[in-house]
């Protein structure tokens, strides 16, 4: 079945097929992080939407180019115009270099995404790297009368720009009243013709230690620019998909759109996503709100909210269980249930990595095959649907059902008969591993484990039952089963 996927597009406010301009290539571009302090669950939550989104293209046979950039300066403190760059305070603050704090939180940010299972993206580009763009698009903007060098600073001029028949505030859904009324009354206001204009580029004052040469003086770019700069280079001035959270939209996405008409004259993004937030207790998880939570405190499960540890694969699991476009709620028994049904769709993974067709004389099942083509046509709806994986993922737990029913020998496979069993477990396997990225965690000791089960066999069959239930006790010292059935001894996790 050729599969069609809609995404929902807030720059139009709907679902929209997707279609790329130059098939089979697809253009994604994603906001990264800013690189002064660890990544929360937060982020997290943000680049798994856009890490499932880049597996499921590729599924599609889709040549993706993801682009996803490290903010590394530009990003002032209160995401305005005015203060100190986030990484340049921290470097002062432990008196190092600011590229120590960018080296040391990019580690971070890697080492995270890893653990979560993130594939990597095809380009990762830095704005410090990117400066001579931006100088480049600065002086490009003002030629165009588009923008103004004021006492060394460079801002965008929205109402020379709505003049000319364009809407500043499309994508975010505001208009000029609401601009005006979030436009702070401090951001470097007495420079700008109008508080709402933006900063392109921004006067240094001799503390600011990070500061280049500039046509304007000693200064350093704005962070709306960097994204515009190099989405542009590596993805050309309009391409598919732009991601990030929902709190970029504006202003960050909507300068982004600004700077992209103003200097191409076409809207630079053909769909813009924007992934919810996670919060706690309804509160958007955020280091400045002092709620956020780290992967490293989750998996030593060392935090006062947390009763226990949860390992990535959980908390991926976890993420995955709601679409993207919901908020999600951080808590202790969210997390608790997502362990659980994470462990049982590993242990069906696990099972059906093993299963061996078996050929006995009973008929076909028509009900169950028709509901195990239901629930796989209903997996790819789901994700073609904006991403649904809330839904994809009770397709797969109805898919597990079955599987759980071979296993166990309930089901005869030849009811099923063998293209529909080797359906059922190619594609039970390719949503968990492929399209979802979740894994088995613990792999690395099955060697050990089938040796003891060897002994556990041994120990029954000479009837040394306080030997066998040792064995079972170590299992489950380490959250494991031994599933003992009829036809085959194997363990499982603890569900
Ligand atoms: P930052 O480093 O703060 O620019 O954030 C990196 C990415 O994480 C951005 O796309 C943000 O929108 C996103 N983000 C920040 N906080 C949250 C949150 N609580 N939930 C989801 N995404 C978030
Ligand atoms: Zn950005």
């Amino acid at each position: 079945m050729p599969q069609k996927l809609r995404i929902y597009n807030s720059l139009t406010r709907q679902k929209e097929d997707f279609t790329p301009l130059n098939p089979p290539f697809v253009g994604l571009y994603v906001c990264g992080p800013t690189v002064y302090n660890f990544v929360h669950l937060g982020n997290v939550r943000t680049f798994l939407t856009f890490d499932t989104l880049y597996r499921y293209l590729t599924h599609l046979g889709f040549k993706v180019r993801y682009v996803r950039n490290i903010t590394d300066v530009g990003h002032l403190v209160g995401d305005g115009d005015e203060g100190e760059d986030k990484i340049g305070k921290m470097a002062k603050l432990e008196q190092i270099e600011p590229m120590e704090i960018v080296q040391r939180y990019t580690n971070d940010f890697h080492q995270v995404l890893e653990k979560f299972n993130f594939l990597p993206p095809s380009i990762e580009p830095t704005a410090t790297g990117h400066l001579m763009e931006q100088i480049e698009a600065t002086e490009a903007l003002v030629q165009k009368g588009l923008a103004y060098e004021s006492n060394g600073s460079v801002y965008f001029d929205i109402e020379k720009y709505n003049k000319e028949g364009n809407n500043y505030g499309k994508l975010s859904g505001r208009n000029q009243e609401d601009v005006l009324n979030e436009s702070r009354d401090l951001d470097g206001t007495d420079e700008k013709r109008n508080p709402q204009d933006f900063a392109l580029w921004k006067r240094a004052e001799p503390e600011h230690i990070m500061q280049w040469n500039s046509p304007w003086g000693k200064g350093f770019p704005g962070w709306h620019l960097e994204c515009t700069c190099m989405s542009t280079k590596y993805l050309g001035p309009e391409f598919d998909i732009h991601g990030g959270g929902m709190d970029l939209k504006f202003p960050h996405h909507e300068c982004e759109v600004a700077q992209g008409v103003g200097l191409n004259g076409k809207d630079p993004v053909r769909y813009w996503m924007h992934s919810n937030m996670l919060t706690v207790n309804g509160q958007k998880m955020s280091k400045s709100l002092g709620n956020s939570f780290l992967p490293g405190e989750l998996f030593a499960g060392d935090h006062p909210v947390l009763e226990q540890a949860y390992s990535p694969m959980t908390t991926r699991f976890f993420m995955l269980q709601s679409q993207y476009r919901s908020t999600l709620d951080f808590s202790n028994d969210a997390l608790k249930a997502a362990e659980k049904g994470y462990k049982r769709l590993i242990n069906g993974l696990r099972m059906a990595k093993k299963l061996v067709y078996q050929t006995s004389e009973v008929p076909l099942d028509e009900v169950k095959i028709k509901d195990i083509q239901k629930s796989i046509d209903g997996f790819y709806e789901a994700i073609n649907d904006d991403l649904n994986t809330a839904v994809a993922i009770a397709e797969m737990f109805n898919l597990l059902k079955y599987i759980n029913m071979l296993n166990t020998g309930q089901l005869p496979f030849a009811a099923l008969g063998e293209n529909v069993f080797q359906s059922l477990r190619s594609n039970f396997i390719l949503f968990i591993e492929e399209i979802l990225g979740l894994k088995e965690e613990n792999p690395e000791g099955e060697q050990i484990l089938l040796g003891m089960l060897e002994l556990y066999k041994e120990y029954k069959a000479n009837q040394q039952y306080d030997k066998v239930d040792q064995i079972r006790n170590c299992f489950k010292e380490q959250g494991l089963v031994i599933r003992d059935l009829k036809t085959k001894l194997d363990w499982a996790y603890s569900e």
